[in-house]
């Protein structure tokens, strides 16, 4: 569901998509354009090119094309609709058609309290961090695990003190009411009705959105608190198995790298980048969950698992591998020495001891293969297996993981295909495949759609010759419906404003066209080219429909007719010569 379109038309409007993309993707002016290398595809020298005024990105590497929006979605791994509704608030922009419904101004407006909240209480902890309350906060964050005030500042750091209305009260003299803060996740009602800090005593560690809003924390207890660890429960804004810590400060890196680091806590975050790895991030208490892998695939190839050494950290590097691997993303994990965590290893044995164990990090599937053939029964296995492979991401990589698979766990491969054909059959038969069939059934013949593009490329690179080629009638020389109704719109709307009349295909093909436009090729040799093959076709049309008329007049006995039509066609083969 795509939102209404003036809604979109304003959020691209007021967001500028190269401020957008710079966010993710390091860009350098070229002309009018800004080119980068592509966050889509592996590649080194720079085939990503962005354009304002356009509104557009387009790779000449992977033709991966779109709008802010697009990009949004598609580098953060959210749905379009999701993406609308982030760049709508970003922008300002009251969303007027809410795919699914609801009260939206209602809900909007519930959402930006939850915003505002967060940015009081953020100043609220870090203040107290810097006050005379924090003297042990600080005194377990600089000395014990040894931060600078730099890393302090970058993540936000904070502290809620040792209160139960603290944060409450901050939140009424802000005007804000309590509810408001319950609402927000920050303050906790009892059984009783009372309402109190729910962070008390921890070191506070904002959780950003990408768009670098806070919009929950998560507070480790100083001392002997329980639970050691508590983040902020469920709000409008934050929604647990969605966010990951510390990619809002890792994301620029990540999308360079290709790569990221995946860890268990929020000090292995901490501490990975201080010693200088740049590209970590840290699930936020429970497993990894599929939408964090989807956020993560917009942005790298590879994830790199440093999770701890113990059996619990090897379970959930097992199952976090897995489901990267059927995602489609390369996975490597860092082996722990027991007993260990990132964080102490770096404190102790500095940066270069945890490159090594990079470097000796094992590659994903021959992990999960490894931990499968100690740990299980043989009925397991077999089922293990059955399952990794039916819940690929795309069926067609079994034709990678399936002969892998079969070696690493001793089984044959025919019976293993076998097991998971058993598994497919209850489902009915299988939709992949028909669809594409049908449109490689398309009724227009190949050549005469390229024929088409060549003339409307035409029109896009050149548009100063749209009333050109409407002179010569361009419109009865396209042969097939996708390239007359591409045209109409062109004619309507002109070639600068009919972008947002375009399907899918028209836009990706529109944008490959206006981002090929500064070739510098000559377009008066083209327009002469394009005139010439305009007029061949109108006139073999033309041709062809009075041979059709002449056959229908001869077998109606219209002589008059006949002889009439025998004329024109004489007329015009002479003057098609
Ligand atoms: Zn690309």
């Amino acid at each position: 569901m795509s939102g209404d379109r003036s809604d979109i038309e304003a959020i691209k409007a007021r967001l500028d998509i190269v401020q957008v993309v710079q966010r993710y993707v390091g860009l350098r002016p070229a002309g009018e354009r800004w080119t980068g290398v592509c966050p889509f595809h592996e590649e080194t020298k720079p085939s990503f090119s962005v354009s304002s005024s356009l509104g557009m990105f387009y790779c000449f590497g992977c033709q991966a094309s779109g709008d802010v929006i697009d990009f949004y979605s598609r580098i953060n791994g959210l749905e379009f609709s999701e993406a609308l509704r982030d760049l709508a608030e970003e922008a300002g922009v009251q969303l007027r058609n809410k795919p699914g419904g609801g009260d939206v101004s209602a809900e909007r407006e519930e959402r930006r309290i939850c915003y505002d909240l967060h940015a009081v209480a953020l100043a609220y902890y870090r203040n107290e961090l810097d006050g005379p309350r924090g003297a042990r906060a600080r005194e377990y964050l600089y000395s014990k695990r040894g931060l600078s005030e730099g890393m302090v500042r970058q993540f936000e750091l904070g502290l809620s003190p040792n209160a139960w209305d603290g944060l409450k009260r901050r939140l009424t003299q802000s005007g804000y009411s309590p509810e408001q803060g319950v609402t927000a996740g920050l303050l906790s009602q009892s059984k009783g009705g009372r309402i109190y800090d729910r962070f008390r005593n921890r070191i506070i560690f904002p959780i950003h959105d990408l768009g670098g809003r806070v919009i929950a924390f998560g507070g480790r207890a100083i001392g002997d608190g329980e639970p050691k660890y508590l983040n902020s429960s469920e709000t409008p804004i934050f929604k647990k198995g969605e966010h990951l810590y510390g990619l809002y400060q890792a994301r620029k890196s990540v999308t360079q790298s290709k790569q990221v680091l995946l860890t268990e806590g929020y000090s292995d975050v901490l501490s990975l980048v201080q010693f200088g790895f740049q590209n970590a991030c840290g699930v936020l208490g429970t497993a990894l969950g599929p939408s964090q892998i989807k956020r993560l695939a917009g942005l790298c190839k590879e994830v790199t698992l440093v999770f701890d050494g113990d059996r619990a950290g090897r379970q959930a590097a097992l199952r976090s591998a897995e489901m990267i691997l059927q995602q489609g993303l390369s996975v490597y994990v860092v082996t722990l020495p027991q007993d260990e965590d990132v964080d102490g290893l770096l404190r102790s044995q500095g940066a270069e001891s945890f490159r090594r164990l990079l470097a000796e990090s094992r590659e994903g599937l021959a992990f999960c293969l490894n931990m499968i053939r100690y740990s299980h029964v043989p009925r397991d296995i077999m089922n293990w297996a059955v399952s990794f492979l039916s819940n690929l991401g795309q069926r067609s990589w079994q034709a990678y993981f399936l002969p892998r698979i079969a070696t690493g766990l001793n089984i044959s491969e025919a019976e293993l295909r076998e097991a998971i054909s058993d598994r497919a059959k209850p489902s009915g038969p299988s939709p992949t495949g028909t669809p594409r069939r049908r449109t490689a059934q398309n009724p227009e013949a190949p050549s005469r759609g390229r024929l088409d593009k060549d003339f409307l490329r035409f029109a896009l690179c050149h548009p100063e010759y749209m009333d050109h080629l409407q002179r010569i009638g361009l419109e009865g020389a396209l042969r097939t419906d996708r390239g007359r109704r591409f045209w109409s719109k062109l004619v309507q709307h002109g070639v600068e404003a009919v972008q947002p009349h375009l399907d899918e295909g028209e836009k990706q093909f529109y944008i490959q066209c206006r981002f090929a436009a500064d070739s510098g090729q000559e377009p008066r040799m083209l327009w002469e080219d394009i005139r010439a093959r305009v007029e061949e076709i109108k006139h073999r049309k033309r041709y062809s429909e009075l041979q059709q008329a002449l056959s229908e007049a001869q077998s109606r006995g219209d002589w008059q007719e006949v002889y009439r039509l025998l004329q024109q066609i004489s007329q015009s083969t002479k003057g098609g010569e």
